[in-house]
């Protein structure tokens, strides 16, 4: 029997033959022809104004936060439901994290508890596109301007998703995109900041901080004699080697988007199909636009029915997992001072969540496979009522 993986980096492109450029170039550092190609494809396929090439969607994060910039105690409102580097990008700057709820079915920010969650020292609201789901951004914008606050946009898994015709992270004043090896276009490591005000000043401090604050950007367009100094930054950009691998992936952008979609779409028939009563929710795509089938995502009714069905895929040699541990549940939120029982619906999800492989090299064969196992363990699973809810072994990535 075969194993099937949950993910695997799709790279039948031109990576080698443009990283075997960048050496033959002999300049590997950052910012050179790859890294300008990169941000070109985005700009275009993303019609957004300024993109910046970054070594990790956390590093655009932390970007983001510190161009707003966020000063001691200001408050950040993002959910709970979603991955440590949200909240890691406002402790670095001494704000607040305050969580705050997701729908039930798209797992996105719930916009009706936002206003709830709104004091005077509220600065920004960071939203997170789960799974390749937009949030509501035009509710969200709305209370933004309503309070005069910030927006940004965690779309590391939303590239490619738009809300009506604008892309996901152009939509907000910044977007923050990651192509890690987990997410639908990966270099291994990487990222990108959308910078989507117009303001020069806001787009020259991002390249300061960026370039380890220093303005080499206007020495390396002429415009300075020498580089200097100029302002408090980090490194943050991303080498050579690193943009020809990215740059191989961002051609392949099509043919990795039909691919994802045609397996969600099965993925989706076959649970229409099946009808469990073991099953309160499973994935259906971006309800406010195009989508990018970044993660396929059911929500049994109990731990159990989820630790049950996880389990015997795996017997039959096939990877599903769960999804985050609640930040306010994980032991970072905790002594942040949130408690568990403080969001239930998020304190149970993950344990009721499980996502099914989802790469583009999955053959037909392999699908066929797949999703035989999972009719036959959904048929299992309705046919027993006897489940103890204590098991406590969940696989986690
Ligand atoms: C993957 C992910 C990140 C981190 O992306 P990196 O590029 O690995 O830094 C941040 N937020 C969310 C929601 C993610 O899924």
């Amino acid at each position: 029997m075969r194993n099937i993986p949950f993910n695997k980096p799709y790279n039948f492109g031109k990576e080698m033959d443009y990283i075997k450029n960048v050496i033959a170039g002999g300049k590997t550092s950052g910012d050179g022809e790859y890294t300008s190609k990169c941000q070109s494809i985005l700009e275009h396929q993303l019609d957004a104004h300024n993109i910046l090439m970054t070594t990790s969607c956390t590093h655009a994060l932390e970007l983001a936060l510190q161009l707003i910039p966020l000063q001691e105690g200001d408050e950040v409102i993002m959910p709970s439901y979603t991955f440590p580097s949200t909240a890691n990008s406002v402790l670095l700057q001494k704000g607040c994290v305050v969580f705050t709820e997701v729908n039930h079915d798209d797992l996105c920010i719930d916009v009706n508890r936002i206003q709830e969650k709104i004091t005077e020292k509220t600065k920004v609201i960071m939203v997170v596109h789960y799974g390749g789901n937009a949030c509501d951004m035009d509710a969200i914008m709305a209370i933004a301007r309503k309070y005069d606050l910030y927006v940004i946009e965690d779309a590391a898994q939303g590239f490619l998703s738009t809300y009506g015709r604008q892309a996901l992270g152009t939509i907000g004043h910044f977007g923050c995109y990651s192509f890690h090896e987990t997410k639908n276009i990966s270099a291994g490591e990487g990222g990108a900041l959308a910078i989507n005000t117009l303001n020069p000043d806001v787009v020259k401090r991002a390249e300061y901080i960026r370039q380890k604050g220093t303005n080499r950007k206007d020495y390396c367009l002429g415009n300075v004699e020498f580089y200097q100094w100029v302002d408090v930054g980090s490194s943050y950009c991303p080498s050579e080697i690193l943009m020809a691998y990215l740059y191989a992936q961002l051609e392949q952008i099509e043919e990795i988007h039909e691919k994802r979609v045609t397996i969600f779409n099965h993925y989706q028939k076959l649970l229409e199909k099946i009808d469990s009563n073991k099953i309160m929710y499973y994935a259906t795509g971006n309800s406010f636009g195009g989508f990018n089938a970044h993660i396929f995502y059911m929500i049994f009714n109990k731990p159990s029915y989820a630790i049950y069905f996880m389990e015997r895929l795996k017997e039959k040699g096939i990877a599903a997992y769960t999804h985050f541990i609640p930040l306010h549940v994980s032991k970072m939120g905790q002594s942040l001072g949130y408690h568990v029982d403080d969001f239930p619906y998020e304190r149970d999800l993950y344990k009721k969540l499980v996502r099914l492989p989802l790469y583009p090299s999955m053959t037909e064969d392999v699908l066929q496979q797949v999703m035989m196992a999972i009719s036959e363990v959904l048929k299992e699973l309705d046919h027993r009522e006897d489940i103890p809810d204590d098991i406590n072994r969940y696989s986690c990535i």
